[in-house]
């Protein structure tokens, strides 16, 4: 196959030299309400991956992009967790694969996932709308989980709305929400 960032052939989808050259982590903190939201890569530069979660060529795309954000946590962030699990926005697979379940798969080895929560029952798309748009059609998610120390995943986060609805939904069950994982930052 071509890599997908210079097109050169290649084994992986994107290639190791693309992987070290091109996929250059900028962590960032954004605080949204009281959640702290790490983010682990410049939206300008994975944007285009990132839209690679509609197809199926996203789960191998969304494995390597997780994967260098949880050595990174691993090493910078986590402090000593214990009995914390993950929850991932709309964790539910569509073309085989769940984009979010990926990021849960790749934080396991310090958080326990949680797979197939916080599914929206409102299956509205927010990619392009605005603020306005996305508080007046709430995700409505579906939640069930009770008693947790949860650490919510996305790939990306834009105004906030989603991971504040989830935010909601999941300490009306009686659970501590500790911060959120995505992947990119978009709003700056
Ligand atoms: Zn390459």
């Amino acid at each position: 196959m071509r890599c997908l960032i210079c097109r050169k052939w290649s084994f992986r989808i994107i290639c190791k030299t693309c992987q070290e050259e091109f996929l250059i982590l900028k962590p960032k903190i954004r605080l949204v309400g009281d959640i702290k939201v790490y983010s682990f890569y410049s939206y300008e530069d994975i944007a285009f991956l990132l839209n690679t979660k509609y197809y199926a060529i996203g789960s191998r795309v969304f494995n390597i992009l997780a994967k260098k954000a949880s050595v990174y946590f691993s090493q910078n962030l986590s402090d000593s967790f214990s009995e914390v699990y993950g929850v991932g926005i709309d964790d539910n697979p569509k073309k085989g694969y769940s984009h979010t379940g990926i990021l849960l798969k790749n934080f396991s080895s310090r958080i326990k996932p949680i797979y197939g929560e916080l599914n929206a029952r409102n299956k509205i798309q927010y990619a392009g709308k605005s603020l306005a748009f996305r508080q007046n059609n709430p995700k409505n998610f579906s939640f069930k989980v009770k008693n947790r120390n949860l650490v919510i995943f996305d790939d990306i986060i834009t105004t906030g709305t989603s991971i504040l609805e989830a935010k909601n939904i999941i300490e009306k069950n009686n659970n501590r929400v500790l911060f959120a994982l995505v992947l990119s930052d978009a709003s700056s």
